[in-house]
């Protein structure tokens, strides 16, 4: 079967890769109908995250279960279903406090060795381990490119809003506008949020936080700073939410945040970074941080997507067949893109 391959910083490539088969007895096999272009495989692919040369990536998908193993139970051959970008056993300690994200035997798509040796999403077939936990039907009549998002993009979104505990009337922040930031605008909306204030440099990209009932704030043309303190009289946002992953981001999330006020470290952080702790700790301020907890999370953004409530179709801007993978990184890469959506 064809697949999407690392191979060197900045080249991917189509490969031809062994079909996948089932191993243990709760593993599902799916057919990938639509699969995203992630910011996280940008990572990858520009050798941030380093990978071993031919493993195939992506994690996010939507497909239809080919086969499934004795203790598969809650999918069936022939459903169509979406995944979260990883798997957990269900039964460790962390699993049974429901921290499925920080599982001891999680294992991410499509990233390699270093996470657990799962082959990625971005191909034909995917072998899915612990599918109870991992799968769930795509809801009837919703489209794949809208089930997509459900499995990281919405969830980690939906994560980054909820872990500020974020309350009707509160104003809030998002800082980076890709595609979880942009769903953070409408996940914070729908929480209730009296004002989001959408910040990026990118115009197309602070058009669509508009669309989306947002503020924009352009990060250089204004001063941000300026612009938070005239809208809120001196004050702070309630809640800011960092969905860049750059130190100069997570500093910026701690001014405009209020005194008591909730900073969320959504952005991928793989190094040391320096925060101003002194500015931290004589605001109080709590700062919510890690990977989104998807698979606690998936049920409830499903209900949102399949309401309406939340609406991704905006976000999708380009289709391409898996074969032109290699076009989709470079486009994305140029930051031309906000989610691309390759079909095997
Ligand atoms: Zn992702
Ligand atoms: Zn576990």
């Amino acid at each position: 079967m064809r697949a999407v391959t690392f191979q060197a910083p900045g080249e991917v490539r189509i490969e031809h890769k062994p079909e996948p088969e089932l191993v243990a007895p709760d593993d599902a096999i799916v057919a990938v109908e639509a699969t995203g272009i992630c910011g996280s495989d940008l990572h990858i692919f520009h050798g941030r995250v380093p990978i071993e040369p031919g493993f195939t990536i992506g994690h996010e998908y939507v497909g239809t279960v080919l086969a499934a193993g004795d203790q598969v139970t809650r999918v069936r051959e022939g459903d169509r279903v979406l995944g979260c970008f990883l798997t957990a056993c269900g039964t460790c300690f962390f699993c049974l406090r429901g921290a499925y994200h920080k599982c001891d035997f999680s294992r991410v798509f499509g990233h390699g060795s270093g996470l657990g040796s799962l082959e990625g999403a971005q191909a034909e077939r995917l072998l899915v381990p612990r599918a109870n936990l991992t799968l769930r039907p795509v809801p009837e009549g919703m489209g794949a490119e809208t089930a997509l998002f459900a499995g990281d993009v919405a969830g980690t979104a939906y994560h980054a809003v909820t872990s500020t505990r974020l309350a009707p009337g509160e104003l809030a922040g998002v800082l980076g506008l890709g595609p979880v930031g942009l769903m953070a605008v409408q996940v914070a909306k729908a929480s209730g949020a009296a004002a989001v204030y959408a910040v990026d440099s990118v115009r197309e990209r602070l058009a669509v936080a508009e669309s989306f009932g947002a503020t924009a704030i352009h990060l250089t043309e204004q001063d941000v700073r300026e612009e938070i303190k005239r809208a809120t009289g001196g004050r702070g946002l309630d809640v800011v939410i960092d969905a860049v992953g750059h130190p100069s981001a997570l500093d910026t999330a701690i001014r405009l945040a209020r005194k008591a006020g909730r900073v969320s470290a959504t952005g991928v952080y793989a190094e040391r970074c320096e925060v101003h702790m002194g500015l931290v700790w004589i605001k109080s301020l709590t700062i919510e941080s890690g990977q989104a907890n998807v698979i606690a999370h998936v049920d409830p953004v499903l209900e949102l997507l399949g309401a309406g409530v939340l609406d991704p179709s905006p976000l999708v801007t380009h289709h391409m067949p898996l074969d032109e993978a290699a076009e989709g990184y470079a486009i994305y890469d140029r930051r031309e893109a906000l989610k691309i959506v390759l079909t095997p």
